[in-house]
Parts: C-alpha cells; structure tokens; sequence
C-alpha cells in the first residue's frame, strides 16, 4: 500500500490544476502526491468531450487555463508562433492550442510519476488521514484529500427518453462515455439541446450531412459569451455571495447567476448561417412523444409535428446531483459530512469538507460560486488548496 501526503481523485481540469499549483509552488515532491483517474492520461475525459462535439475554440478567455501565470497561454501561443489561435477580444484560445498548452504544463510537472490509473470506490477516515479503496482491491493512504470528479459523467436525460424501451440504441447521451464510443450517428439526425455543446454538435454533423440535421431545444437561443456574468470572478457579486451564510439563499444565487443552455454569439452566428444554407434546420419545440421505429426513432413535438430520425443524440448536460453518489453517499453518512438542502458538500475557506478532505469543481460550489466548474473554478480552488497547504507546512512559496 503506497503512503502519499496529497491524493487528487480525478486528473480532469480541476484535478490537474490543482497538481500543477501543488508541485510548482507547494514544493511537495512527485513521489509525495497520487492523482487517481481511470483513464490513461491527464485531461483525457476533457479531451474527449470537445473533440466529439467538435469545438474548434473554448468558450473562455485565454487567462483561464492551468498555470499558476495568468498569460501563460498568451506566451505559449507567441512561443509557438501561433498568436492567430487566440480568438477575438477575450483571445479565446483554439481547442489544439489549450490542449496542447495543457500537455506542456503536465509535462513540466512529471504528471506520470504521480498519475494512478484506477477508480476511488470508498473512502475511510483514519489516524493517519485517509484510507482510500479502488475498484481493482488496492489502498492508498493519504494525508490530504482533494475531490475533484467532474459532473460529466452523470447524463440528465429528458423524460421521454423511457419510452424508447428497447429502442433506447438510437438514443445517446454526450456525457455517457461507454455508449457514445460505440455509437454510429447516421442521418437524419436530431441533437437535443439548446446550449453550446448541442450547438458545436449540430455544426459538426451539418457539414458532414447537410440538409439532415435539426437542432432541437425547447426555448430560443440564449446568446452569452460566458456561461455567467465576469462579475462573478470577483468581488462584484462574490462578495455579495460570500456574505449570504444560508446555503439555499447561494444555491439560488448560483442558479440565477448561471446562464443554462446558452452560446455564444461567435457559435449562434456560425449556425444561424449554416441554417441559412440549409445545412440544418433548428426546432423550438418541447417533445410529446418518442418511439422506436424501423431502426429509428419517430419524434412527436407538442407544436404537433412529427418527424423521423435514425438517430438522436443528446447534449443536454448533466444532473444537478452530487456527482459520485454510489459511493460518496456511503462516506457522508459514515463520516456524517455536512451537505446543504441542494446535497453539495458544506465547506469551509478552505474547500475542506471535513478535516483533510477537500473539494473541487462543482462540489466546491456553495463556496466558490457559479463559475466553480469552470476553468477559472479550478484556478480559484487550486489557489485556495496551495495557500492551506503552505500555511499548514508553513512553507514560504
Ligand atoms: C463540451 C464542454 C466544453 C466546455 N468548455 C469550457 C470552456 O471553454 N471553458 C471553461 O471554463 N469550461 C468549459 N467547460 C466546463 C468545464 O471546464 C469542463 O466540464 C471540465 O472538464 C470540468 O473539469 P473536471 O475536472 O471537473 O471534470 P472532468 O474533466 O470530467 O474530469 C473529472 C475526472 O474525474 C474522473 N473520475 C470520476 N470519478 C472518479 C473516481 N471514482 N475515481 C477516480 N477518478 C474519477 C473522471 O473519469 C474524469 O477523468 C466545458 C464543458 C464541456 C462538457
């Protein structure tokens, strides 16, 4: 059984940040730090994603990556002779650059020596810290604790999924990674949802089968350039936020302040000129009724149109539960963790659920606010993580 003094379970965005502030800053060695992810690589469920959706560009500016330095991505893209990869006023970087970036910064910080390829299944308080339990029967014990699971694993799927029965093969969803590997999209197709995601998918199967594509969704577009006000990155609205002590009152804030389903006006002008040619067709309309047929699936909307499809696929994000509940669930009771009415984890300042244990990304939300899943989330987490960690050691930067 491996001892370490920093366990990241989850090597997506968040957990690799928060690796990458830890080992450049921290001074905790390789050796010292285990992040625990299934997949191979750092950042692979990330890469995944965006490159099945087809998304050319992020969505956030190119300040917000996983380095410690704000313009990093700007100088790497100079670097690289590649400052035509930064789109825009807010330089949003192109997926090749970020992703490429990332790798860079992973490598700088010898990702393999501390990478574990396994799945967390159980975690127990200890004297030592905690004991954590993987699928394949192996421990690690570890002082710190950093969770860091992402919610792109948990599908929300809309009602009328269930009716397809044993038709649901023509039906997947972007989040469900076993499925969506095996799954072959033939026209026409129908991608469900209103947000960036439906749209980066409905451009991609445009091109490839033009005039067989219709977008979906169920109210007109929400044209944003983030996914909430910049006034959230800082003391604007998160002092507000930060003074509210009712956790449902912040709950609130956060939904409000999150703009669900939106684009940006760069994506909604793209199809709104592909939907000129004809390319696709975009609906906005709720669906009444589904059920398989002849290898597809015939679609009854509420407007009282029908339409077949060969296949749908969904981009319509993910629950809003606790992401992990198969086991995490069992940890709350036994360790009798704090959780606000919504079910996410009531934390301290320093993301510190219960002592040693800390969170990240969406579970770190009632602390940090809308953007808290979000690549400018993860930097904000990674920053409280190091400033506990080097208070605690008492260690000067
Ligand atoms: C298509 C898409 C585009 C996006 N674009 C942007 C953007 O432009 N800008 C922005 O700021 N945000 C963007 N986001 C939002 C957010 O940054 C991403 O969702 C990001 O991937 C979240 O990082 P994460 O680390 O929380 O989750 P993930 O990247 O999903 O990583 C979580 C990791 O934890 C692993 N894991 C889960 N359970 C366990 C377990 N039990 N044991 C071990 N490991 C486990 C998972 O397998 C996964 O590898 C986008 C999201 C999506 C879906």
């Amino acid at each position: 059984m491996s001892i370490k003094k920093w366990a990241i379970i989850g090597g997506g965005l968040h957990g690799c940040t928060a690796a990458y502030y830890l080992l450049k800053k921290g001074k905790i060695r390789n050796e010292d730090l285990i992040i625990i992810d299934p997949h191979e690589r750092p950042l692979q469920r990330w890469e995944k994603l965006t490159g099945t959706i087809g998304m050319d560009y992020l969505r956030s500016p190119s300040v917000h990556h996983l380095s410690t330095d704000p313009f990093a991505l700007q100088k790497y893209a100079e670097e690289t002779d590649r400052k035509h990869h930064l789109k825009g006023r807010y330089k949003r970087p192109s997926l090749q650059l970020f992703n490429e970036h990332s790798t860079s910064l992973m490598e700088e910080i010898n990702w393999s020596k501390s990478w574990y390829q396994g799945t967390v299944e159980d975690l127990i308080r200890n004297k030592e810290g905690w004991f954590i339990s993987l699928e394949n029967g192996d421990h690690i014990q570890s002082e710190y604790i950093l969770l860091a699971m992402g919610v792109n694993d948990q599908p929300l799927y809309p009602n009328w999924y269930n009716q397809l029965h044993k038709h649901q093969e023509r039906c997947v969803h972007l989040f469900d990674e076993e499925k969506y590997g095996k799954f072959k999209a033939a026209p026409p197709i129908a991608v469900i949802g209103g947000g960036i995601s439906a749209a980066h998918l409905a451009l991609k199967f445009g091109k490839k089968y033009p005039g067989q594509v219709h977008l979906i969704k169920r109210h007109p577009f929400r044209v944003h350039d983030f996914d909430s006000d910049p006034g959230w990155l800082g003391p604007k609205y998160l002092s507000k936020f930060e003074k509210q002590k009712s956790f449902s009152d912040r709950r609130d804030m956060i939904k409000k302040a999150r703009f669900k389903g939106s684009l940006n006006r760069e994506v909604f002008l793209r199809l709104k000129r592909m939907e000129e040619e004809g390319k696709i067709q975009t609906v906005s309309s709720s669906i009444k009724e589904v059920a398989g047929r002849g290898g597809g699936v015939d679609v009854a909307f509420e407007s009282g149109k029908n339409q077949h499809f060969k296949s749908i696929v969904l981009a319509t994000g993910s629950t809003s539960e606790l992401p992990e509940k198969k086991w995490l669930h069992g940890v709350i009771s036994r360790e009798r963790l704090s959780c606000a009415e919504c079910g996410f984890p009531v934390i301290d300042e320093n993301l510190q659920w219960a002592p040693c244990l800390h969170v990240g990304g969406a579970l770190a939300e009632l602390e940090i606010g809308p953007v808290s899943r979000n690549i400018s989330g993860a930097k904000k987490v990674a920053e409280r993580l190091l400033q506990y960690h080097l208070n605690v050691n008492s260690i000067k930067a």
